[in-house]
Order: C-alpha cells, then sequence, then structure tokens
C-alpha cells in the first residue's frame, strides 16, 4: 500500500464467514475490521424504505444525494449510519441483503462508496471484508485472501446466525437467497465478485470457526 498502515483485503461469497472471521482476526492482530457490506446495506435501505425501484439504475443513482452512509468505529466495534441514524441492527434483516446486492450493481453507487472504504484503509491497519476489496478497492493491499465454503455450509452457517437472533427463516430459503445472491454479485458487470490473482483461496468448508481465524491469521502474519 502506499499508506505506511497495512490492508488486509477479505472476499468472498455470502456467508463465507468473512466478517465473524475477519472481526475476530483483527482483534487478535490489533487490526480495525472494516465490514464494506454495511455500506451497500445502509444504501440498500434507504431505498427500499423509499420504495425506489431497485431494478431502475436511474432512480436508485438518483436517490445517491440524499443518502450519507458512514462508519463509525464505537468502543472498537463498527456501527453504520444512515443520514446520522444507527441502522447497524435493521441492515441485517434478510429483504435488506436482496436490496444491497440490487444496488451495489449500480456504477454510481459503488463510486459512491470508493472513497469511504479507502480512507479507512489509508488511515488504520485494517482488515476489510467485501467483494471487490481486492481486485478494485485496494488493488494494493498487503495480502489478499478469497474466503469461501461449499454453498450449503454457508447457508447452514447463515440459517444458524439468523435464527439465534430470533429472525424466523427457512433452510431452504436461506440456501435459494445466498446462490442468488452470489449469482448476481458474480455476473453484474461493475466490480463483479471474483478472487483477485494475487489472492490466497482460503476453504473453511472442513474447519471450525477458530481453525478459520487461524488460518487467516496465518496467512496475515507469513506475509507481513
Ligand atoms: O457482505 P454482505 O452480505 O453484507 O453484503 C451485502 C451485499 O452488498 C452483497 O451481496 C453485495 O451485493 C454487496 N457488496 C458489494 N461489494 C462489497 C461488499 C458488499 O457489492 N465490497
Amino acid at each position: 500500500m502506499s499508506s505506511n498502515h497495512i490492508a488486509v483485503a477479505v472476499d468472498g461469497p455470502v456467508g463465507a464467514g468473512k466478517s465473524s472471521i475477519a472481526r475476530t482476526a483483527a482483534k487478535r492482530l490489533g487490526f480495525i475490521y472494516c465490514d464494506t457490506g454495511a455500506l451497500y446495506r445502509a444504501v440498500g435501505l434507504y431505498c427500499h424504505r423509499k420504495g425506489v425501484d431497485l431494478k431502475n439504475a436511474e432512480d436508485v443513482a438518483g436517490q445517491l444525494s440524499a443518502i450519507k452512509p458512514e462508519i463509525r468505529l464505537i468502543d472498537g466495534v463498527q456501527h453504520v449510519f444512515l443520514n446520522g441514524e444507527d441502522v447497524s441492527e435493521e441492515i441485517r434483516l434478510p429483504e435488506i441483503s436482496m436490496a444491497a446486492s440490487a444496488v451495489s450493481a449500480v456504477p454510481a453507487v459503488r463510486a459512491a462508496l470508493l472513497d469511504i472504504q479507502r480512507d479507512i484503509a489509508e488511515n488504520n491497519n485494517t482488515i476489510m471484508d467485501g467483494r471487490d476489496i481486492g481486485t478494485v478497492v485496494l488493488p494494493n493491499a498487503d495480502v489478499k485472501i478469497f474466503l469461501t465454503a461449499r454453498p450449503e455450509i454457508r447457508a447452514k452457517r447463515r440459517f444458524d446466525e439468523l435464527t439465534a437472533k430470533g429472525i424466523e427463516v427457512k433452510f431452504d430459503d436461506v440456501l435459494k437467497e445466498l446462490n442468488e445472491r452470489d449469482f448476481a454479485d458474480m455476473h453484474r458487470e461493475t466490480a463483479p465478485l471474483k478472487q483477485a490473482d494475487d489472492a490466497v483461496l482460503a476453504d473453511t468448508s472442513e474447519l471450525d470457526f477458530e481453525q478459520s481465524v487461524d488460518l487467516v491469521c496465518e496467512i496475515i502474519k507469513g506475509r507481513t
């Protein structure tokens, strides 16, 4: 990186455990953790509340001047604000996942969120997760990891996570939504989800949480 901070890019499909693994690895290594999906979710939430047609890129882009998404660290924990309102919980609802995926395909939305993400990595030792961190947001990241696992395993983890939060969902719906969202994220024209050429592939299908964190920390330590 051009700054004197270490940047770690973690990309991968839905439910690969990116956020929980990267958050824990960041704590262990004394880095800050940034979940960029939360920014797309905040934009998706705004459009969802306003009843904007999410398939209409012009309508979505037209909302941007009224949307100020922010990431703030409170006691070391990332909170996401939408026009001054803390929406960290609300953005996790399943319907907002789909809204986030829809708005994330709009090039103007991606452009609007670029500087927020780069500023964070410029000013901190950061582990940043998303879909295009290693390919677009931080192409010169010191370490790039592509984190994945088999779809059924990712769906089970996502199902358990939502159920633990008291959000009622069916496993089949979670798997279907996960596959739909991955397909959309991989096939959009702008900044599609893909492994960067210089990223290390980390498949956590056969690993438990602790083993996955160990693996990520080892990859980072081995390259910094
Ligand atoms: O990671 P998370 O599931 O919270 O992301 C929500 C959606 O935001 C993804 O499905 C993807 O469409 C979009 N996203 C993106 N680029 C990122 C992070 C998230 O397009 N860097």
